[in-house]
């Protein structure tokens, strides 16, 4: 789950990094009150929408008087903001956080992600900032400094101020710069994030070290124990089609093709979108029901595949292992019965309690279309897709 910069700013600031003042506004009028009620004479307003890369197509204005912030956050509002990390669709602004405007004398990078391969927090900081991390590690790979944190001993002081001098802090900075990076790692460590980015974090010609824009995620499997963060959720900016299945509790990812996919594990999800592909078809999503997945949760995974108008056939692929092939094919054999489909169904089980499970979709008087291997399911869903479109060429040609 992803938060917007300036709920992650207020939560770093409770650990200790510092932060310029600002507000948040869901009218110009309000991003006026805000610019205000901060004071001064120079202001940032920026668009909040779950992306980075907004600078650059214009969701990060500079303003020196209240009119001009007026007029950025009005032009902001409504607007759909497309950057290389938003994906296609964009995201649409909604709420403007307005910020007092800072002298910057120096930009970095600070962020703690989650090392896969040692299986820890890692530090991962650049003198470098400004600009995305990805373009760093091309254009200036030596400036990326990644230290390790020892789970047992969390992040000690003597670590972060070894990062610290490595970014090039002045002694007088150095007690705020551990500050910074101790209150990035606490943040991640006690609230279940899966990453924290500071970019950047700046030093002002004042001397202070502030974090000028922050990005939080966190793991969604850890949020039943961190309602404070859970409710800071804004579906606004997720796919709707990922939320209602999010809502649901399953894992789905919406895709171009016309195959509905419905099977257990991401590893094996990815397997049947390879052999649809090899067998000439594109897959329509993605959508992992999970392991032990009850009769009611596969009848609600097949709502959700059908819901997409692109669906042409269905594809329930599922190798059962804690899962059981019997509760699969009651959960394929209620979701018919309850709402028949205008589609071909192919389904393929292997595992655990295959027999009885196939036994049960024979028995049940639904009309699916068995495989028995994954290559088989796969050429029988794409034939069925082809099947239904030369079908209703004739009938249109023939109407
Ligand atoms: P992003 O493009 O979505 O990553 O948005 P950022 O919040 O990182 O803002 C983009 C850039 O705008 C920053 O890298 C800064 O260079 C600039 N910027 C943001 N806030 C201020 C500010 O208060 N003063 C100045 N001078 N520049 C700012
Ligand atoms: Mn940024």
């Amino acid at each position: 789950m992803d938060i917007h910069e300036y709920q992650a700013k207020e939560i770093l600031k409770g650990f200790g990094v510092k932060i310029p003042p600002g507000g948040l506004a869901y009218s110009p009028e309000q991003a006026t009150y805000r610019a205000h009620e901060i004071g001064g004479e120079r202001w940032v307003v920026k668009a909040q929408v779950h992306t980075g890369g907004r600078g650059k197509v214009g969701g990060v204005k500079l303003c020196d008087n209240e009119q001009t912030v007026f007029e950025a956050a009005n032009d902001m509002f409504g607007k759909k903001l497309v950057t290389p990390q938003s994906g296609p669709n964009g995201k649409i602004v909604y709420r403007v956080y307005v910020e007092a405007g800072v002298d910057i004398e120096r930009e970095l990078y600070l962020g703690f992600v989650l090392d896969r391969s040692t299986e820890r927090i890692m530090v991962v900081a650049s003198a470098s900032g400004g600009m995305e991390i990805e373009d760093i590690a091309s254009s200036e790979p030596d400036s990326i400094v990644r230290s390790i944190v020892d789970p047992a001993a969390g992040l000690s002081d003597f670590q972060a101020r070894e990062i610290a001098f490595s970014l090039g802090f002045a002694n007088t900075q150095i007690q705020q710069a551990v500050a910074t990076i101790q209150g990035g790692y606490r943040a991640f460590r006690d609230l279940d994030a899966t990453m924290v980015e500071i970019n950047p974090l700046v030093v002002t010609r004042q001397g202070a070290i502030m974090a000028l824009d922050a990005k939080m995620g966190f793991d969604d499997n850890a949020m039943f124990r961190r309602p404070e963060i859970s409710e800071l959720r804004d579906k606004s900016q997720e796919d709707p089609r990922e939320t209602r299945a999010a809502d649901r509790g399953l894992s789905y990812v919406g895709l171009d093709g016309n195959i509905g996919c419905i099977v257990n594990g991401a590893g094996l999800a990815m397997a049947t979108m390879d052999m649809i592909k090899l067998a000439g078809g594109e897959p329509a999503n993605f959508l992992d029901i999970g392991g032990g997945a009850s009769a009611e949760r596969v009848a609600k995974a097949f709502r959700l595949v059908r819901s997409d108008d692109k669906v042409e056939a269905i594809l329930v692929n599922i190798f059962a292992g804690i899962n059981r092939c019997d509760w699969v094919a009651q959960g394929v054999v209620q979701a018919l019965e309850a709402n028949p489909v205008d589609v071909p169904v192919i389904v393929r089980l292997a595992g655990t309690h295959v027999e009885e499970g196939r036994a049960i979709l024979v028995d049940s008087g639904v009309t699916v279309i068995m495989a028995s291997t994954l290559s088989e399911a796969a050429e029988k869903a794409v034939g069925a897709c082809t099947l239904q479109t030369s079908t209703t060429a004739q009938m249109a040609a023939a109407s």
